[in-house]
């Protein structure tokens, strides 16, 4: 199955701050295509020329799906789907919300990025028309062609999060409830592996069930956003399981100790770094830096997420 693959399902390079840290995956059925994720409205030319190059027309591409509306993933949703007149968007009805009326979303990545880097990475967000977005219900199966879509509710990385099972290459395209990682483009073994904690919605506990969730379907391969096709995602399970027992940690230790809420990130941070950088090394990825320049702001990111799992666990008490 490695060689033939990539006739089925195509990880387009969205180069998204750098090279091959975002793609969005190319669906070939016969004539017909559909992409899952989208990037920024800055991925989308390439994600139509890739189109061009596999002579699929425009026409022809039938689903827009969005795994979550993270703005790296779903930002250049309503842009592509200007240039795909048949396409409808299939995503998670929370999700569908925000695609809607995207005010939200930008806000909080704004939050997160501050100006004018939003402006730089996302430019601007546009609403999605209500009439061609479909809401996928979990466990809701689609036939198209001759391989079948199923679509299952994902929480953990975030409530919006959707994975999809394609029975064509019994595979599951997870979003990121699956880590955060590089593969080899030849072999897609797993190079190395982290678990993503990034805000606003990040909890272990769900996120622990979603990997099992995906695991039941004993998928062959694991297709993710960063970066690539995965094989062996029993292997990569146990990998995210045991950050997960870290980031578990990190978040109790946190809460006994007390830390303030101001004093946080100051505390998460070199933590989070550490933690990253073991999770690297578990995989038996020992250019450990080079992990380190292709995750760039990732572990800021992941230590804003466990600082606002936090609070949301005090304010629970
Ligand atoms: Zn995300």
């Amino acid at each position: 199955m490695s060689s033939s693959i990539l006739e089925h399902i195509v990880p387009v390079d969205c180069h998204y701050i750098r090279d091959e840290r975002a793609c969005a995956f190319l669906l070939i059925e016969g004539d017909r295509a559909s992409f899952v994720d989208n990037n920024t409205v800055f991925a989308v030319p390439y994600l139509l020329s890739e189109l061009e190059s596999r002579n699929i027309k425009r026409e022809n591409v039938d689903y827009i799906i969005v795994t979550h509306v993270h703005l790296d993933h779903a930002g250049g949703t309503a842009e592509l789907l200007k240039h795909c007149p048949n396409a409808k968007v299939l995503a998670h009805p929370k999700a569908s919300r925000h695609l809607a009326n995207p005010s939200r979303l930008i806000e909080g990545a704004r939050a997160v990025y501050g100006e004018p880097l939003f402006t730089q990475l996302y430019g601007n967000i546009e609403p999605v028309p209500e009439d061609r977005i479909y809401s996928v219900a979990d466990n809701e199966t689609i036939k198209w062609g001759d391989r079948e879509l199923k679509f299952m509710h994902t929480l953990g990385h975030a409530t919006h999060s959707i994975c999809i099972y394609d029975s064509k290459i019994n595979g599951v395209f997870t979003g990121d409830s699956f880590g955060i990682g590089q593969s080899d483009k030849q072999t897609f073994e797993n190079l190395f592996i982290i678990i993503s904690t990034a805000p606003s919605d990040f909890d272990p506990l769900e996120a622990e069930k979603t990997i099992s969730r995906i695991l039941e379907l004993s998928p062959d391969y694991v297709f993710l956003p960063h970066y690539g096709i995965h094989k062996n995602p029993t292997q990569i399970a146990d990998r995210l399981l045991r950050a997960l027992d870290s980031m578990k940690i990190l978040i109790n230790t946190a809460i006994a100790k007390q830390i303030s809420d101001d004093k946080l990130m100051e505390w998460l941070c070199p933590r989070v770094e550490e933690s990253i950088r073991d999770q690297i090394r578990w995989c038996g990825f020992n250019d450990v830096e080079k992990a380190m320049e292709w995750l760039g702001d990732d572990p800021r990111i992941n230590a804003m997420g466990l600082m606002v799992a936090i609070k949301k666990m005090r304010a629970k008490r």
